[in-house]
């Protein structure tokens, strides 16, 4: 049903996984599995009359804790493994027709703390290699359930991406003796064209070799390599830059804006990454109100990227939809909860 298969010309793995061609696939609201069990309704995942912010493991996973065996035979060149890991859901809030832009700040503190606890947690299994958080947000981006929720991949590899620029990273800190995202984020801070939101905490922009018309990096001033590290009032200031920007992003276009939302932090191998920096990446695919940026041949053939946009003129659109954000007197209290 479900193996990784090992991609010899690129060096990575690709994750076989045809049962999920079986998953719910836009559903009417009323029959939503990730609503609250409504009395005398349909039982959803959540067999509860509410809930707050609730994780559980994916019904239809890419990768299981407890693999079946590979299928197939590899190859003297493509050796097959169990796809073992762990894929969970993160449902943001009961409300099916919100957006993690619509919840209150609170709530995104408070999840903030959920993603927190999801990476100790499955980090310290000794099969996980690395603990992705994610999100697709809008049938732009091919998501199948509307409910505002995201998703936690626990590899038992460290993914491609991670390793560029866990590479990357590392020259830069051998060569310079500094970190590359703290040098971007206070070169994006000098120049100040491409910045979309600060506060004490972290930085919001869009960075000067963007791929994506709205790419936005959302980076810790601290230097840091994993949410866990945050301190509270860092925790609380992630959460504002994350509602900052993403009622900006909703403002853009006076609709609910989709994007591909990415945490980009150190494996959980037990090495150590003093080089590498925590931080969160959103590639949301809109260039325009109705058109979409597409991945075509360069960009998926030859890995070049081409963007039809001046990052320092998205960043400008961005910041003219920048508000601020008011906690209210139960964010006050959320340190010790
Ligand atoms: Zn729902
Ligand atoms: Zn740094
Ligand atoms: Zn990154």
């Amino acid at each position: 049903m479900s193996e990784l298969r090992w991609n010899p010309l690129l060096g990575e793995w690709v994750d076989t996984a045809t049962h999920r061609q079986e998953r719910t696939f836009l559903p009417p609201a009323d029959y939503c599995p990730l609503c609250p069990t409504r009395p005398g309704g349909f039982p959803t995942e959540v067999p509860e009359p509410d809930y707050d912010i609730v994780v559980f493991e994916n019904r239809f996973p890419s990768l299981k804790s407890r693999p079946d065996d590979p299928a197939v035979e590899g190859t003297e060149l493509s050796p097959v493994r169990p796809a073992r890991g762990i894929c969970e859901v993160v449902l943001y809030a009961p409300r099916h027709t919100s957006t993690l832009a619509q919840e209150p700040v609170e709530q995104i503190h408070k999840l903030v703390r959920v993603w927190i606890d999801r990476f100790e947690e499955l980090g310290t299994l000794e099969y996980v290699d690395y603990v992705f958080i994610f999100e697709n947000k809008g049938e732009e981006i091919g998501v199948t359930l509307h409910h505002p929720h995201g998703q936690i991949y626990a590899y038992p590899f460290i993914p491609p991406r991670i390793i560029q620029e866990l590479q990357q990273s590392r020259s830069h800190w051998e060569s310079k003796g500094t970190c590359l995202i703290c040098d971007i984020a206070r070169l994006e801070k000098d120049d100040g064209r491409r910045l979309v939101a600060e506060n004490d905490s972290f930085s919001a922009y869009i960075p000067f070799f963007a791929r994506w018309p709205y790419e936005v990096h959302v980076v810790s001033k601290r230097h840091l390599q994993a949410i866990s590290e945050l301190s509270v009032d860092e925790q609380r200031g992630l959460a504002s830059i994350m509602k900052t920007l993403l009622v900006a992003y909703d403002g853009l276009f006076a609709k609910s804006f989709p994007y591909m939302m990415v945490m980009h932090q150190r494996p959980t191998d037990g090495a150590s990454y003093p080089h590498y920096h925590f931080h969160i990446e959103f590639y949301p695919p809109l260039r325009a109100s109705n058109r979409l940026k597409y991945l075509a041949g360069s960009e998926t053939g030859a890995g070049m990227f081409i963007n039809d946009t001046l990052a320092e003129e998205k960043a400008a659109e961005l910041r003219t939809h920048v508000a601020p954000v008011t906690w209210g007197t139960a964010g006050h209290n959320q340190g010790t909860g």
